[in-house]
């Protein structure tokens, strides 16, 4: 059975215990970073005793974004991406293993939900914009127009070159709704080696923790209260947990008076609705993140029925009618039922992330 409540947004916040910043020498100590990367807000937060460390993990981070970047970028011309797209219908294009193995993944995550995550949505990418631009409804020939080159089942890899090869010409790869989650992990993989014993990144809310606050506490990963983005109105203790929200209230566009958010069902080319915003919750930010947009093409139904099924992952679904739907082993703590034992660690100022 569905727990529904009214709601009429969810966002996430970071819940960060204040008194942390004042631990004094020889303790664990809070460093925290935020920067614009991937167009995207990234905060890196490491726990350690050892400060100096701490500072040269999330600077190791920070690169390493930006070479992930480089790498999957579509809109960066000099990446591998943008060379198997200006390929497509040509030739095969010898990539590096990493990417071969995400587009390898992406594959798969597209088996597993019949299609409704499609990096090959791209194609269509000239279609819709979403940054307030648009004003007409595309014609019905365009759109029909851009799913003829939509298709995961069209993206070949062979092995023995490991190459990449879109079969069709007007074909294109983008890893919008995958990349921040990739690059989330493996900052983590590489702060983790790094000797970071704790931290989170955070890449404009779709983030991933490991181990706990420098005060023992465990990473609060609070969700607002939809009627007041300041208040907590419930949380999840987070540990070694990815968390990630796809919303349809940031990116979208406005035409006709009706809202059209930036996830495109690759069976029809449109924007789809149905859901304001799906959090998934599981060990792995590129899972995550990539069935996030998944299941905003599914929608609740189908949505929820796929995350029931799928072991360790859970999810939080707001619709459009305002219902607030959790999958069936999403346990929140809400907020009026605190324990006593909780009620210290929230703290009276949060950092909104
Ligand atoms: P956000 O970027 O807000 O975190 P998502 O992770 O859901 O949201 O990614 C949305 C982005 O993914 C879009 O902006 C677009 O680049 C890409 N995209 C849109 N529709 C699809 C789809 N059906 N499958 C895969 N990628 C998609
Ligand atoms: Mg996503």
């Amino acid at each position: 059975m569905d727990r529904i409540m009214q709601f009429w947004l969810v966002a996430l916040l970071l819940v960060c215990n204040a008194a942390q910043a004042q631990a004094p020498a020889g303790e664990l100590k809070t460093q925290k970073k935020v920067l614009l990367l991937m167009g995207t807000r990234f905060e890196l937060v490491a726990v350690s005793e050892d400060e100096e460390l701490a500072n040269k993990a999330i600077e190791a981070g920070i690169q390493e974004i930006q070479r992930i970047e480089a790498l999957i970028s579509e809109w960066q011309p000099t990446s591998q991406t943008s060379a198997i797209n200006r390929s497509a219908g040509g030739m095969p294009v010898p990539v590096d293993e990493e990417l071969y193995e995400l587009i390898r993944r992406s594959l798969r995550i597209s088996e597993l939900t019949g299609g409704a995550f499609d990096i090959s949505w791209a194609a269509a990418d000239k279609v819709w914009k979403f940054d307030g631009s648009m004003k007409e409804m595309p014609s019905p020939e365009t759109v029909e127009n851009s799913i003829r080159h939509i298709g995961y089942q069209k993206i070949q890899l062979i092995p023995e070159t490991h190459s990449v090869f879109l079969k069709e010409e007007g074909m294109k790869i983008g890893f919008g709704a995958i990349g921040k989650g990739y690059a989330a992990n493996r900052v983590r993989d590489l702060m983790r080696r790094m000797g970071i014993q704790s931290g989170v990144v955070n890449a404009a809310g779709d983030l991933i923790t490991w181990g706990k606050q420098a005060d023992g506490q465990p990473w609060y990963i609070g969700i607002a209260d939809p009627a007041d983005k300041e208040k907590v109105f419930s949380w999840l203790t987070a540990d070694h947990t990815a968390v990630v929200t796809s919303g349809s209230y940031e990116k979208y566009a406005q035409i006709n008076g009706k809202r059209y958010g930036h996830i495109i069902d690759p069976r029809t080319g449109y924007p789809v609705s149905g859901l304001k915003s799906v959090t998934i919750i599981c060990p792995d930010a590129e899972l995550a993140d990539a069935l996030a947009t998944a299941v905003f093409v599914l929608g609740k139904e189908e949505g929820l029925y796929l995350v029931n099924q799928l072991k360790g992952v859970e999810c939080l679904l707001v619709t459009d009618e305002n219902e607030m739907v959790t999958s069936d082993q999403l346990h929140l703590h809400y907020y009026k039922n605190k324990p006593a034992s909780a009620k210290a660690a929230i703290p009276a100022k949060t950092s909104k992330i």
